[in-house]
């Protein structure tokens, strides 16, 4: 490489650990704006993807959050391998690159001082795919939270279910749904808070089994990607179709809550469920 080629990707990554392009807007925001925003545009209010550690950062008590079942993670039952290699070095790469052993995770702690069990699903572990081991988790977080009569609430971020798994991806959606319907019995409620994106097996099971169905804004919710059903149906969808806000005009979602209110929210909800 010749000297000024990497002279200007030196700056261009200098500059790129200042600034954050908004997806939406295009504007460069400030990282530090960007962070003290809670990963939220500061011009169009686009709520940007941020990891399951930020959230229980963002959403729980100083240091209540106390991990369970971290040592559930991913097998590869099937020995997958497609053409950019195997589902085996994947989870280790996976792994490795956002220090969790799962696409979700999963603990206890307190919102404003109520104790609630919770998932929090991670989009940067194989685009938050629902795998057997994730399904496991959000099975026993439920399980938990029926055995200590807490309420459980779930963050979905998910491209869908876990292609490398086959079949037993799929069976985590009936797997979870019949844990988390178990709630039910001892009244204890089940919130499921949808963020971007929230698609294909995770919205066709859990996370539209809320008692409570909250999303962030702007966040796409659907099964089939728009393509697929565009061409299925032969006809056009409105633009909004699969956001946040279309679901929410069409009572699929409850409330659709920026991501600075949504511990207030969270705490508000658990208090009336408290009383
Ligand atoms: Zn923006």
């Amino acid at each position: 490489m010749a000297w000024y080629s990497k002279a200007i990707t030196e700056k261009k990554q200098q500059i790129g650990s200042f600034w954050v392009k908004c997806k939406q807007c295009r504007s460069h925001i400030w990282q530090e704006q960007w962070n003290e925003n809670l990963w939220v545009c500061p011009n169009c209010n686009y709520h940007g993807s941020i990891n399951a550690f930020q959230r229980i950062e963002q959403i729980f008590d100083k240091n209540t959050f106390k991990e369970l079942f971290a040592g559930i993670g991913p097998v590869d039952s099937l020995h997958f391998n497609d053409l950019k290699g195997s589902y085996a070095d994947k989870i280790i790469a996976n792994k490795k690159k956002t220090g969790i052993s799962e696409s979700v995770v999963t603990g206890h702690g307190k919102i404003h001082n109520i104790a609630a069990v919770a998932s929090i699903m991670d989009f940067r572990f194989l685009g938050g795919s629902l795998g057997s081991a994730t399904g496991e988790k959000i099975l026993q977080g439920a399980n938990y939270a029926y055995d200590h009569q807490l309420p459980y609430i779930v963050f979905s971020a998910s491209g869908g279910a876990r292609m490398q798994e086959g079949v037993l991806s799929l069976m985590q959606m009936a797997k979870t749904c019949a844990g988390v319907a178990r709630l039910n019995k001892k009244n204890v409620p089940f919130i499921s808070v949808l963020t971007n994106p929230t698609t294909g097996g995770v919205t066709a099971s859990y996370a539209m089994m809320g008692d409570i169905n909250i999303s962030e804004p702007g966040a796409v919710i659907g099964f089939a990607g728009r393509r697929v059903i565009e061409q299925t149906i032969g006809e056009k969808l409105p633009d909004d179709f699969q956001t946040a806000e279309y679901l929410l005009d069409h009572g699929f979602v409850d409330a659709i809550v920026d991501r600075k209110d949504m511990k207030d929210y969270l705490g508000k909800v658990l208090a009336y469920y408290n009383r």
